[in-house]
């Protein structure tokens, strides 16, 4: 596939800035590929290996979607197996979005639950989480996911192999009908 120019994908120069930030010169082939679908709204399954810019992929629709809208509500919530791929997840969407004023938060086990609960009360708009910690959270009415309109799984088969899968059913039931519904495998 030929390179993409980020600005060819119609991205907001706000998050142009940021791509440029980072030094992303060229759109990587699954985010040239991926990128247009999912701003159209559709919903997408996808495989893809680490390493290959999927993070991105994701992210950048997302931060897109969520330019225009109301702010200081959860409105996009993503789903990882693991603390590690949360923090990266999340650091991607704070290097991405650092000039869009979108704020994101991790929420993750075996750690306090503190500033998770004062992040959550700051009204961010992404959060970034692990299954067990966020239903934890869930179940302490302290994170309301009705305002949510894109859900993302990473590494769901990992999570599947990792036994989350009544997690993450929980937190499916929750969230409203009317949503873009994203699902990444290895
Ligand atoms: P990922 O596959 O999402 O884990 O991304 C792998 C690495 O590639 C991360 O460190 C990203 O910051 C980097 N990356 C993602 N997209 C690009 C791009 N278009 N140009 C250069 N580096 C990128």
């Amino acid at each position: 596939m030929t390179p993409k120019l980020f600005s060819e994908l119609g991205l907001s120069p706000e998050i142009l800035k940021g791509i440029d930030k980072l030094g992303f010169e060229q759109a990587a082939p699954i985010q040239a590929a991926a990128i247009p679908v999912l701003m159209s709204g559709k919903d997408v399954v996808g495989q893809s290996q680490t390493g290959s810019g999927k993070t991105a992929a994701f992210a950048l629709p997302i931060l897109q979607r969520l330019i225009p809208g109301v702010r200081g509500k959860l409105r996009a919530l993503v789903v990882a197996p693991t603390r590690e791929l949360a923090e990266q997840i999340h650091e991607a969407f704070r290097g991405l979005g650092a000039h869009t004023g979108l704020r994101s938060m991790t929420i993750y086990g075996g750690v306090g639950v503190g500033a998770q609960l004062a992040g959550l009360r700051s009204g961010v708009e992404i959060v970034v989480a692990c299954p067990g910690r966020l239903l934890d959270h869930m179940g302490q009415g302290a994170v309301n996911l009705s305002a949510v309109e894109v859900l993302v799984l990473d590494e769901a088969d990992r999570m599947f192999d990792m036994g989350f899968l009544p997690d993450i059913r929980k937190i499916v039931k929750r969230l409203p009908a009317q949503r873009q519904n994203l699902l990444f495998s290895a």
